[in-house]
């Protein structure tokens, strides 16, 4: 095609847990791709989880990852499920400009009976409730949550919900996640693997995306998505999204600028430049520590076991042990100073 340039001429791979942000200017999409290898790994590995507990986990890391990295400033991203399947919750947390951690909550009897008779798959696993996405940009600013309805669909489905919803962006999402034994030292291995990639339509021209215009006009706001899901170029966005497979976004001998390149190259795609993300807690014994200062007497006493309190975070399982004298000697000091405030 003459006067289309596709910067991938021959694509030079990204390695694992990079975040690929990318335009296709023609068709006036964004987005962002990444295949997670040893950081996914890592997180999965630090916890006893049944594997389609793993798998989901994982699906919500690409996911947070792909939505979270794209931040402009510093805060956190949080994606949390709530919902009443044997998986009743999954956590991850996002820190710009890179830090990723994540755990799920889940009933191991209930998984276990779901995998034996053949509702293991994701959507059940989760079961209905809700998905909620938060920003927070820290104690001076207001937070912002979107939440969407989660009831027996996937990730990948919700996502699009979400950003039709809370973000008014058409956006498709493709996620998947693998596992992969692999030879290391004369042994088999098990791997964890995962990817993703995002699309956003995000045209100049504002009369593509028309705004609805409802009688009473008390959402003004709201795009036209009816309008948008006709739009030729969002047409055959989504029509090239839907054509990649699984493998293409996990397997190491696919990167993610290869599957960029396959998709693209005719429209030119421009790639910036990665991104790394990694595997790193927040929590620290400072903060255990300010978090049990808040603790009531009777909240000490009830946390006491063996005669030390010990506290291990749900995250990376990182185990905290404290003495409990010195939170009880604050928390009898702290009632003292509020019956000489309050007389
Ligand atoms: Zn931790």
């Amino acid at each position: 095609m003459a006067g289309v340039e596709s910067r991938i001429e021959a694509p030079v791979p990204v390695g694992d847990d990079a975040v690929r942000p990318f335009d296709v200017a023609a068709l006036d999409l964004r987005g962002r791709a990444i295949q997670l290898g040893p950081m996914l790994d890592d997180i999965l590995s630090r916890h006893d989880y049944p594997p389609p507990v793993s798998k989901l986990l994982a699906e919500a890391i690409v996911l947070a990852v792909l939505l979270g990295s794209s931040l402009k400033f510093e805060g956190k991203f949080i994606l949390q499920t709530e919902t009443d399947g044997p998986v009743d919750m999954l956590v991850v947390d996002f820190r710009t400009p890179d830090a990723v951690r994540a755990y799920a909550r889940f009933d191991r009897e209930r998984v276990a009976a779901a995998e034996a008779d053949g509702t293991g798959d994701p959507a059940t696993l989760l079961g209905n409730g809700t998905l909620a996405m938060t920003i927070d940009q820290g104690p001076m600013m207001s937070r912002y949550q979107g939440v969407v309805p989660l009831e027996g669909i996937s990730l990948e489905e919700v996502a699009h919900t979400y950003f039709r919803q809370s973000e008014q962006i058409p956006t498709r999402v493709r996620l998947a996640v693998a596992e992969m034994h692999v030879r290391e030292n004369g042994a088999m291995i098990h791997r964890w693997r995962a990817g993703g990639i995002m699309v956003q339509f995000l045209p100049e021209a504002p009369e593509r995306m028309r705004q609805r215009d409802l009688p009473g006009g008390d959402t003004p706001e709201d795009v036209d998505f009816e309008f948008v899901e006709e739009d030729d170029s969002w047409v055959e966005a989504q029509a090239l999204v839907g054509t990649v497979e699984d493998h293409e976004l996990t397997y190491p001998g696919v990167p993610v600028d290869r599957l960029l390149y396959r998709l693209f190259h005719e429209r030119g795609v421009r790639v910036f430049a990665p991104a790394a993300m990694h595997d790193r807690c927040s929590c620290s014994r400072e903060r255990v520590e300010t978090m049990l200062g808040r603790f009531t007497a009777a909240e000490i006493e009830e946390s006491i076991e063996d005669g030390a309190i010990s506290v291990t975070c749900e995250f990376c399982g990182t185990k905290y042990v404290f003495e409990p004298e010195e939170f009880l000697k604050r928390a009898a000091q702290e009632i003292d100073a509020s019956d000489s405030s309050g007389s």
